[in-house]
Order: structure tokens, then C-alpha cells, then sequence
């Protein structure tokens, strides 16, 4: 099978290279490919110097997977729009990244890492489809290749369609090339890997020894029944396990580790929730608690907060000494909202726009 241009390092490229080729001419390409695929997605050997040979070789030993845009759609914003990509991979499964304005000029982009999620948080679309498969490094990399080409991202978060720890080997991977300074070159503190509390993934990310990279934690009940009510897989793992699991992970002291609480009314709003998060948060360091008005999607589990009541529960938590930000609601008519990926859209996505 050829590899995947954007599934690899620069590094793992040029010993593929050099393996294939040895010392002959083709292998001395290997850096420019490397570089066009990331950042252009583009694979095209013939411009690179090549003869006909070598580039008919690099064609049958190397293949760019870009998906294919099926149809994109945009919520104007203050700071610019919301912009939602439907991505249809090679073997017709459909996948969702949304570029989000931030402020300043600067963009975020959440990528998926599966498709499809098995995790069921019942505040989730995607997890009322199940899962389908893993994405693989490439398909991971791509989303992030098809934004580029358009604008550069200024951060990445993996908190797109699926729970990212449940494809650790595509996500490690992922994260390499991302990070590879001769292609994308993301230093890490750009990215932030969002997990449900996967314990034996945060351990394992951990033992990547990646000191910068974000970490950010989807936690929105902070009592184990609750949580197994609203995120029924994710209570595999114990809070009490996953509160030991974020203090083991910690690996520089300014780490700010995210929290994410998306407020359901009525159901995680009171003031024994918000001293629930400030229990389950005192022993973790810098933390900042994200509140997520809930997005009802097509099966809702709660109506949307009100603006009082998104500012009533930032206060509780504020009160009680956390740092929080509220997140200010941002793509929901397109169904790009948080938790609202992989669901319908609303209205229908229109068409591919070029890129
Ligand atoms: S919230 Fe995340 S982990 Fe839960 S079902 Fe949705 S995608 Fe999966």
C-alpha cells in the first residue's frame, strides 16, 4: 500500500525514501513532498526536479489522501463566521471539522478523530451514531491540510467527532505530524487533546512526555451517577480515577488544564454542582472551567440555557475561586455547535466553495 504523505513525519518520509530509492535522485525530493503535501496538499513529484521515472516511482510508493470537501456551511459571527467542513473520506464515510474565529484575527480549528463516537454522551450527536471507525494519522492531519490551504489555524483542538484516547496510535501520530517543524510545525501549547477522563489514554499521553501540549477534560457531572447518566461509557472510569489519573499528568507547573462543563438546566446547574467542580478541580493545579451552554441538537435532553442562567452558574464557580471562561455559544444554526457534530445540519449545507 503507498504511504500516506500526510500521515508522515518529514523524518519517516526521507527513510522511506532513502529506502526505496537509495542513493539515486528520487530519495533528495523526499523534503519538498513532504512539505507541499502538509501545507498545500498538493503531490505533484513531476515539479520538484524529478525525471519521469523518479516521479512515476514516488507516485507508486507515496499517495496524498486529501478528502474531499462535500459541502461546507457558515454562521456569520462578531469576529467572522463559524465555518463547518463535511470531509468525505476515500471509503465514503463523511467526517466534520469546524474552523472557529476566536478573536483578534485568530482561528481555532476542531478536527475529528473518529467517525462516528462509542462513547454515547447523551448531550452529543455523535454519540448517538455509535462508532464507525478510526480515522487514521493522515485523515486526522488532513482535516487540519484543508484548513490550511484556505487560512492557517492558529490552534487545533481534538474535540471534533469522536473521543480522541480511544485512537491513541492515529492521535500520537497525528500529533507528530502536526507538530513536525518542516511541515506544519505547530509548536505543541497549539493543540489541546479534549477526553472524556480516558485513564488509561491520559496515562499513556503522559508517557509521551510531551510537556506543552493542552489537555482538556470534558467533565460535566461531578458525581459518578450523574455522569453515567448523561455519558454512559465515559463512567467507565471513576472521578476519583480520573482526578488521580489529570494530578499524575501534570508535567509543568503552568499547565492550564481545561474543564469543560456543558450546562444542561435543571439538570447540572445548581449550587452542589458548582461545588462539585470546585472539589473535583482543587487538587489539579491551574485549571480554567470552560461553561458550554448546552446546544440542543435533533433528540434534546434539556432546553438551552438562558443568558441568567449561564451567568448564574459562572458565578457559583467564580465564587469558589475557579477560573472560568464562558463560552460565548458560536455555530449553532449550522449544527456546528458544541455537541452538535454529526448530526443534520441546519440549514442544508450548501455545496463546496473552492479552496
Ligand atoms: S461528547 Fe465526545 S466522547 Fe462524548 S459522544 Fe460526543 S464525541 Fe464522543
Amino acid at each position: 500500500m503507498p504511504l500516506d504523505l500526510l500521515g508522515t513525519t518529514a523524518a519517516g518520509l526521507a527513510a522511506a525514501a532513502r529506502a526505496w530509492f537509495g542513493a539515486g535522485q528520487g530519495a533528495g525530493a523526499a523534503p519538498a513532498l513532504h512539505r507541499a503535501a502538509l501545507r498545500e496538499g498538493t503531490f505533484a513529484p513531476e515539479r520538484h526536479g524529478l525525471g519521469p521515472r523518479a516521479a512515476a516511482r514516488w507516485r507508486e510508493l507515496a499517495a496524498l489522501h486529501l478528502p474531499e470537501v462535500a459541502a461546507e456551511a457558515a454562521e456569520p459571527g462578531p469576529h467572522g463566521p463559524v465555518h463547518k467542513r463535511l470531509l468525505r473520506l476515500a471509503d465514503g464515510n463523511t467526517v466534520e471539522s469546524v474552523q472557529l474565529p476566536m478573536g483578534r484575527g485568530r482561528t481555532s480549528l476542531c478536527v475529528s478523530t473518529q467517525v462516528g463516537c462509542a462513547r454515547g454522551c447523551t448531550f452529543c450527536e455523535t454519540g448517538r451514531r455509535g462508532l464507525l471507525r478510526n480515522l487514521s494519522a493522515g485523515e486526522i492531519a488532513a482535516q487540519v491540510t484543508l484548513a490550511h490551504r484556505a487560512r492557517r489555524p492558529d490552534t487545533i483542538v481534538f474535540m471534533g467527532t469522536g473521543e480522541p484516547l480511544d485512537n491513541f496510535d492515529s492521535l500520537r501520530q497525528a500529533l507528530a505530524v502536526l507538530t513536525d517543524r518542516r511541515g506544519l510545525g505547530y509548536a505543541q501549547d497549539r493543540l489541546t487533546v479534549c477526553t472524556i477522563g480516558h485513564v488509561p489514554g491520559l496515562r499513556a499521553l503522559r508517557g509521551l512526555g510531551w510537556k506543552r501540549l493542552g489537555l482538556a477534560l470534558s467533565l460535566n457531572a461531578a458525581d459518578d451517577a450523574l455522569r453515567a447518566r448523561l455519558m454512559p461509557h465515559g463512567a467507565r472510569y471513576p472521578l476519583a480515577e480520573i482526578q488521580r489519573a489529570l494530578v499524575d499528568y501534570r508535567q509543568r507547573a503552568n499547565l492550564a488544564l481545561g474543564v469543560h462543563w456543558c450546562l444542561l438546566p435543571g439538570i447540572n446547574d445548581s449550587a452542589a454542582d458548582a461545588a462539585g467542580v470546585a472539589a473535583f478541580c482543587a487538587p489539579l493545579g491551574r485549571v480554567l472551567v470552560h461553561v458550554i451552554p448546552y446546544n440542543p441538537g435533533t433528540a434534546p435532553i434539556a432546553r438551552a440555557p438562558t443568558d441568567a442562567e449561564v451567568a448564574g452558574f459562572v458565578a457559583r464557580l467564580r465564587s469558589r475561586g475557579l477560573a472560568v471562561r464562558r463560552r460565548i455559544t458560536k455555530g449553532r444554526t449550522v449544527m456546528a455547535g458544541c455537541g452538535q457534530l454529526g448530526g443534520a445540519p441546519r440549514p442544508p449545507l450548501s455545496g463546496p466553495s473552492p479552496t
